[in-house]
Parts: C-alpha cells; sequence; structure tokens
C-alpha cells in the first residue's frame, strides 16, 4: 500500500500523535472488515458460540468436496471411524452443522489418539464451514488454537479461524471456521461408574 508523505491526523492515534481516539479506531477496524467481502452471513447462536455462517457457500463447497478424508485415506482408524461416525457424532452436534450446511459424511483430518493408561481413547477430526465466530462462550477451554466446550461427558465441540487443514473449496468462498469435534471413548461410561 502506498501512504501519501504526510499522513492525516485523523486516521493516527491519539497515542502517536493524531487525533484518532481508541473507539473510532475500533469502528474504522469494523467498517474495512465490513466492507471486504460482502457476504449473506446468518448468525447462529448455539450452546453459548455466536457464529456467522453462509450457509449457500458451505454447501456449494461441501458440494465439490469428493469424498472423506478418512474414505480417502483407508487407514485402520479412518476404517474404524467411518463404520461408526453417526454413533460417534453428538445429536445437538449434527442438528448444528445441518443449520451450517455440513455434510458429516466429508469429515476432515480425523486423528485417533488411542487407548491411554485409563482406556480413554479420544477421536479428533473436523469439519470446515463459510464463516466467522463472532463469539465463544465464557467457560470455553482452548487447547491454544481451538476454544471449546462439552456437550456431554463424552463428547466437545470448538471452533476455530485458523483453518489451515481446510482446502481450497472453501478458502476461496470467504473467511472459514473449522468445527472440531472431540469423542472421549469409555468417559460416558467412567462417569455412570464413579460413586457421586
Ligand atoms: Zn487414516
Amino acid at each position: 500500500m502506498i501512504l501519501p508523505k504526510v499522513r492525516d491526523p485523523r486516521f493516527i492515534t491519539l497515542r502517536r500523535g493524531g487525533t484518532l481516539t481508541d473507539a473510532d479506531h475500533h469502528l474504522l477496524a469494523r467498517l474495512s472488515l465490513d466492507v471486504i467481502p460482502r457476504l449473506p452471513m446468518q448468525t447462529i447462536e448455539f450452546n453459548g458460540w455466536v457464529l456467522e455462517v453462509d450457509r449457500g457457500a458451505t454447501e456449494a463447497a461441501y458440494a465439490e468436496v469428493v469424498a472423506s478424508s478418512t474414505a480417502e485415506c483407508r487407514c485402520a482408524d479412518c476404517l474404524r471411524f467411518d463404520a461408526r461416525r453417526s454413533e460417534l457424532l453428538h445429536p445437538a452436534a449434527r442438528a448444528l452443522f445441518r443449520r451450517l450446511g455440513v455434510e458429516e459424511g466429508k469429515e476432515i483430518d480425523l486423528t485417533n489418539f488411542g487407548p491411554d493408561a485409563n482406556g480413554l481413547d479420544i477421536w479428533d477430526w473436523l469439519y470446515p464451514f463459510v464463516g466467522r465466530i463472532v463469539s465463544a462462550p465464557v467457560k470455553a477451554e482452548s487447547n491454544g488454537q481451538t476454544a471449546f466446550s462439552s456437550l456431554s461427558a463424552d463428547f466437545a465441540l470448538g471452533f476455530s479461524e485458523q483453518a489451515t487443514l481446510v482446502g481450497e473449496p472453501f478458502h476461496k468462498r470467504g473467511p472459514v471456521v473449522q468445527a472440531e469435534c472431540f469423542y472421549y471413548e469409555g468417559n460416558a461410561a467412567r462417569a455412570a461408574a464413579e460413586p457421586s
């Protein structure tokens, strides 16, 4: 970008000697977000999250994806997941994904962390959508990249705008969010067995 030699003081913040207040600085930032790609975003609230989604663009992107990454990979973990996908996905997450335009059979980046010393087996997989995160629940936990919250003793759902593993069919249509599913196999049974 080419800047004029003498900058307009209205666009310089007070602490740098201009006349722009922090509040106006934020408004300008919001304005630039508003005028860049003007997308028909719909706001969706879910479990304390506020998300924006372009459902039409998300559906069009999924239509371009031929198969899930697990169907293409076909390693032992991916085959186990393919056979159990609908069992592992929490019904509330499934209902949300329908509203977002996500196809649950076209996940990406499945990882199985295998049973740990306590027999806890963690499945982790992603679904992209075209949209933005407006706000996360106050109670959300974070693993550094993804903020997430529990839907049950054995299922958590998170969202991140750092969607580096997501393909071109999504990124070419606008800003991308990846929803991340965590299924903690055996956790519900353990919670039920513990004396309360
Ligand atoms: Zn695999």
